[in-house]
């Protein structure tokens, strides 16, 4: 799409606009802030402004489309219908083309796109991880041993280990359906968070999936789904990885699709959408789009809910941005954790509320992430549950995080390791995942 013709189109949709301001009181960043320059209105008037012709794209403006955690919140609150995440997402795009991108996350996208040097580069990380990061006592997690201004880490935020091992290098491509017939096959786009750093919640997918009677199929040639790139407006790195997956899943077949990660899930959903239309790829995309769902809907629509035994867990839910508002997913892990006998189940207040990751925003703004994360860890400590339970990484290392600063004995887990540990009990084994 040639420029003036994008930017028409931006003009038209922040055109929608009535400035009522309703957003301002859902916006996680403004409920801190209060500052109108990064409200909703605000970056939709701005953004009018830049598509008649009236703004230029400043530097100044870069701050404030960086303040927001993408969360999808003013878009779903809005009674005018204002794309207000496409307008945001335009918004850093035309931004990142005009001054460009910071060279370290220029630098971290180009390297996503060469799946094997990254995964070297992670590998090497987790080894020596510890000369940077030094262990918490209760093994919880690591902090820096000194102040990494550039990465977004300060002294006190506590991060998840990586991996001794990514999640791809311990399974098999394929795997079969355990002790009966195959009811068909799926394919499991794992994320990076699951490969490197959560490796247990992907088992737990496959544990589930093939002990349901479903063959489970890794494609090897799956990459990053490129959300980071996209949102800091890296169109030419999020086009490249969107390339390749929609490549690598047309090629591995399969009856469905099925992610544990809302980000990655609305990526295949609904974002490839966009960043392929006019390009070669946009049939294939087709071919895929329809096929993606998350674990919890995969597990409510096709696996059998009987078979899960008791677990005696206290737990309440947080939903993922991407995912409620995404994937459109917030019935279905509720109705699976209360459907495990024995489990305790409470929900908690604004469960859908963003928790501050935000993606990069937690690194960019590691103070204000807090601020926002700690209203979470209010309305999570106030249920009295033991877990909180979550379908996206970034949440639960950024609600980690904010529990480990608390001192908090929560704990996190995804939505798919509770599952499995519920089907191993009910199958009489020892908890699959502790
Ligand atoms: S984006 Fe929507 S909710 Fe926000 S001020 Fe405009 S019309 Fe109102
Ligand atoms: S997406 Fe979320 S953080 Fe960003 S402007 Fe909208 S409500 Fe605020």
């Amino acid at each position: 799409m040639n420029q003036q013709k994008m930017f028409d189109e931006i003009a038209q949709e922040a055109a929608k606009c009535s400035r009522c301001g309703g957003c301002r009181s859902i916006c996680p960043v403004f409920l801190e802030e209060n500052n109108e320059n990064t409200t909703p209105r605000s970056k939709a008037r701005m953004m009018e402004a830049v598509g008649e012709g009236d703004l230029e794209l400043s530097p100044g403006m870069q701050e404030r489309f960086a303040k927001c955690l993408l969360c999808k919140a003013c878009k779903v609150h809005c009674g005018s219908g204002v794309g207000t995440d496409a307008l945001i997402l335009s918004g850093r795009a035309a931004l990142a083309e005009k001054n460009g991108i910071p060279l370290v996350k220029k630098l971290a996208f180009t390297g996503l796109r060469y799946r094997k040097i990254f995964d070297l580069f992670l590998r090497s990380g987790a080894l020596f991880q510890g000369l940077i990061f030094k262990k918490l006592p209760d093994g919880h997690g690591r902090i820096a041993r000194f102040p990494l201004p550039g990465a977004g880490l300060s002294v006190r935020r506590v991060i998840p280990d990586l991996a001794s091992r990514p999640l791809r290098s311990r399974l098999a491509s394929i795997l079969k359906a355990k002790g009966t017939e195959s009811k068909g096959q799926v394919v499991f786009f794992t994320g990076c968070t699951l490969n490197y750093i959560y490796p247990a919640a992907g088992e737990a997918v496959v544990s589930i999936l093939t002990n349901n009677g479903w063959d489970v199929i890794i494609p090897e040639g799956q990459c990053c789904c490129g959300t980071p790139a996209f949102t800091t407006g890296d169109l030419d790195s999020s086009l490249a990885l969107a390339e390749q997956n929609v490549k690598t899943l047309a090629e591995a077949g399969g009856d469905y699709i099925v992610t544990a990660c809302g980000t990655c899930g609305a990526a295949l959903q609904h974002e490839y959408g966009q960043l392929l239309a006019g390009t070669a790829s946009m049939e294939k995309w087709k071919t895929i789009a329809g096929k993606v769902l998350d674990i919890s809907q995969f597990v409510l629509q096709y696996c059998d809910l009987t078979q899960m035994g008791s677990l005696p867990l206290k737990v309440t839910y947080h939903d993922p941005c991407h995912l409620v508002r995404g994937m459109n997913v917030s019935a279905e892990p509720r109705q699976i954790l209360q459907a495990i006998p024995g489990l305790a189940y409470t929900e908690m207040t604004d469960a859908n509320r963003c928790c501050g990751a935000g993606g990069s925003f937690s690194a960019s703004y590691y103070e204000l992430a807090r601020q926002i994360n700690d209203k979470k860890i209010d309305n999570a400590e106030a249920t009295g549950m033991d877990y909180l339970v979550t379908g996206c990484s970034s949440c639960r290392m950024h609600i980690t995080d904010g529990l480990s600063q608390r001192g908090s004995s929560m704990k996190v887990l995804h939505t798919a390791e509770v599952l499995a540990m519920a089907y191993a009990a009910g199958r009489k084994e020892q908890a699959y995942v502790k």
